[in-house]
């Protein structure tokens, strides 16, 4: 749609918000899930290296809370018809729509398997990832990949995203603007990907995801619904490196994505 187009459909629908007639449009899945028996986890299974062990012993199915907000009529319109990954990144293209194109070395789209029951979205690229043009390939990035496997998958099977696809100067928190110019294309990747659950890591990507300013740690742990797609906030890995007493809270979302996915978890330690 072309900004002037756009900028009247939107001053439109904001006048019709405004009466109190919006919602126009909803397209989200019914929230009605069919409640899953809950997990037993073997208790002779040992935790992974990368969590502190915890006294779980059941996982229970998922409540779904709904965003707030419906998608807009925008959000509809941005959907791409007949998207690909490869037709994202070719319109990300060598972008210069922000100030981020400035230093950054490399721009960092994605990277893992395109049908991904899984997604993980980070906040943005560091050092080693803006070198490599990988995502999570750092220290955090290790650290995501125990995650992965502690699951019982590998770093392949899973897709991994940022929200922002440049690398912040001194790996600053992305600004509000730079989030609204990048987002959208992470927004396409995870239209393309359809996982069956969305994981966001730390407190970029799920407001970024839910469209909110809510604390990561007020979230954590519970499912929300993206679209028709399962989304559970989780901590960062970056987070989790800092604060390690905090690894078995994030074990214990991993375990709920699991027990949503049927998989079991691996019953050899990594
Ligand atoms: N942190 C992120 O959020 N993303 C990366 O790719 C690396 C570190």
């Amino acid at each position: 749609m072309n900004p002037d187009t756009r900028a009247k459909v939107e001053a439109w629908l904001r006048y019709f918000e405004d009466l109190g007639l919006a919602p126009f449009y909803s397209d989200r899945a019914s929230l009605e899930l069919p409640a899953p028996a809950p997990v037993r986890v073997d208790p002779r299974v040992r935790q992974s290296a990368w969590a502190v062990p915890h006294p779980l012993t059941a996982v229970h199915a998922p409540a779904v809370m709904p965003v707030k907000q419906a998608p807009s009529l925008f959000e509809v319109l941005d959907r791409v018809e007949g998207d690909t990954l490869e037709r994202v990144r070719a319109d990300l293209g060598d972008c210069t729509r922000c100030r981020l194109c400035k230093q950054r070395n490399t721009i960092v789209f994605g990277v893992g398997n395109p049908q991904a029951d899984i997604m993980f979205v980070g906040e943005g690229p560091g050092a080693e990832e803006d070198a490599q043009g990988i995502p999570f390939v750092g220290r955090a990035g290790q650290l995501l990949t125990q995650m992965v496997e502690a699951m019982g998958l590998r770093r392949e099977d899973v897709y991994i995203a940022n929200v922002i696809k440049c690398r912040p100067p001194e790996n600053r928190t992305p600004e509000k603007d730079e989030i609204a110019t990048c987002s959208p294309f992470l927004l396409r990747q995870i239209d393309v990907i359809r996982p069956k659950v969305l994981v966001a890591l730390g407190a970029c990507a799920a407001q970024t995801l839910l469209a909110s300013a809510v604390s990561i740690t007020r979230i954590r742990g519970q499912w929300y619904d993206y679209r028709g797609i399962h989304m559970l906030p989780t901590y960062h890995p970056a987070y989790l490196l800092r604060n390690p007493y905090a690894k078995p809270d994030a074990w214990r979302d991993l375990q709920k994505v699991m027990a949503v996915l049927g998989l079991k978890k691996p019953l050899k330690q990594m």
